[in-house]
């Protein structure tokens, strides 16, 4: 690297109110300060970390002092504004409160504030991180704030907005920053690769973006990394490699090996790859919760949500894919796997290898209850072919066992069916209930064209017995009651 290299922050670091991404609504109302010329004595920057509030409180400061003013934007040229931007004048004071936090630094500055501005007009007090001060020292500053000299300007910054006393809220104008939206962040970064002369494509940008989380420095410090990591080349498979982030084609291949059951030995090998390859088998199953969770969103039409980890060009692939599949299913399976997943963070397992030996266990078992038809499924299974014999029954007067034996009763001949379970069949669940509608209308039919006897009724409704018995039989059985219906 050589001597003039600047990291892609401090290189694109704007430094006029124009060149600042997204914070609107606190440029707009600093720049109308400047048009009215009600220049405040404090201000308060609120807002989560890199999205501008030292950058801002800078530009105000040399707008502030600046000799040659370009209407509400500094020159960026005079004396005053380079020394501000090389971070050298004697004006202009950037006081990090964290590390400044007690009452003597604030008395000290007490005593600062009193002489006159050395070259510009104003002295600028930049105060970072503020709510770290400690309470003597909230009450010290509150002094300063309360009778300001004429030619101080205050410009508070803090992260936590809720442990800002009232007393020194009050004293101050507020103007709020808000996090960069990831396609906002996306959209920076590509002017960026264009000046810097990168390549790139648009699901690497999306990684970079996202992994900023809102924060433009955050965004511009692993961009530089990324640069670093890809030699140039920002692509999405590059960027994926990077982050340890498997792409929607392995999560998938793996949900599909789970709603599968001709699959389901592969999950284990999928699993043995990926300890074979070294991947971090927590952090994998944890990406996979997050893919069923988006999943869920799409379904629910929800998935243009600035926190879904998903690229644009997947999202479409996705809800393609996935329109037919259950959304049951998906929230079942990502609640066991999010509990497999809390197990697994609150055993602190040794090694990988015992990681993996844990995940083989409990997907076996995923699998086995899968398999199993729960107590619900045969309840509901029951109650469902119970209600459809009585329906039969209510038309014809006689007891079932004088059906004739030409005439066959439902009851036995529905066999349970095991739908398969792969995504164009999880569906078709509602297509057995509509068969089964139909032969039940065909039954009534063919039984309304019996002739009718005058037996009574009988009372005992079976399913009851039924029920009580298979209540019986599967009671202490560790069945989830609402895992998969696939009875
Ligand atoms: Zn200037």
């Amino acid at each position: 690297m050589s001597d003039n290299h600047q990291v892609l922050f401090r290189k694109y670091r704007p430094q006029f109110f124009r060149d600042v991404i997204y914070q609107d609504l606190a440029v707009g109302s600093l720049q109308n300060a400047f048009k009215s010329k009600k220049i405040g004595h404090a201000y308060i920057f609120i807002g989560p970390r890199g999205v501008g509030k030292t950058t801002i409180a800078r530009i105000l400061a040399k707008r502030l002092n600046c000799e040659n003013p370009d209407g509400v934007e500094p020159c960026n040229a005079c004396t005053s504004c380079l020394e501000i931007t090389k971070g050298n004048s004697n004006d202009v004071f950037e006081i990090d409160a964290a590390s400044n936090s007690g009452v003597d630094n604030i008395r000290e500055l007490r005593e600062n504030v009193k002489f006159n501005a050395m070259g510009g007009k104003y002295r600028v007090y930049i105060l970072d991180e503020v709510h770290m001060l400690s309470g003597a020292a909230f009450n010290a500053l509150l002094k300063t704030l309360e009778e300001p000299p004429a030619h101080v300007v205050f410009i508070l910054a803090t992260t936590e907005y809720h442990k800002i006393p009232e007393t020194i809220l009050s004293r101050c104008q507020d103007f709020h920053f808000r996090k960069v939206p990831v396609t906002v962040l996306q959209n920076y970064i590509e002017t960026l690769c264009a000046k810097e002369g990168l390549k790139y494509d648009s699901e690497g940008l999306f990684w970079i973006a996202k992994k900023g989380d809102g924060s433009v420095r955050d965004t511009l410090s692993f961009m530089e990394q990324a640069v670093i990591f890809t030699d140039g080349n920002l692509t999405g498979a590059k960027l994926r490699k990077m982050i340890g982030y498997h792409g929607i084609d392995t999560f998938t291949d793996f949900l599909n090996q789970l709603i599968d059951t001709t699959q389901s030995a592969q999950i284990f090998e999928t699993l043995e790859n990926l300890f074979q390859a070294g991947i971090d088998l927590g952090k994998f199953i944890w990406d996979f919760i997050e893919f069923l969770n988006s999943l869920l969103l799409i379904k629910d039409n929800l998935a243009d949500r600035e926190s879904i980890n998903i690229p644009q060009e997947d999202l479409q692939k996705l809800k393609q894919n996935y329109r037919e599949l259950d959304r049951e299913i998906l929230v079942l399976l990502a609640e066991r796997i999010f509990s497999i997943h809390e197990k697994l963070n609150l055993m602190k397992l040794r090694s990988s290898y015992e990681m993996k030996v844990y995940l083989e266990i409990q997907f076996r078992k995923l699998i086995l209850d899968r398999e199993k038809p729960s107590v619900s499924g045969l309840l509901a299974k029951i109650s469902e072919l119970t209600k459809l014999v009585q329906g039969d029954i209510s038309l014809i007067p006689d007891s079932v066992d004088t059906v004739p034996k030409q005439v066959q009763a439902p009851s036995s001949s529905p066999k349970p069916t095991i739908p398969k379970t792969d995504e164009q069949t999880i569906p078709a669940q509602e297509k057995v209930l509509e068969s089964k509608k139909q032969e039940s209308q065909a039954f009534q039919k063919e039984s309304a064209s019996l002739p009718k006897t005058n037996q009574p009724i009988q009372n005992n409704n079976p399913s009851e017995d039924m029920e009580k018995l298979l209540k019986e039989k599967f009671s202490g059985m560790e069945v989830d009651p609402n895992q998969f219906k696939n009875l």
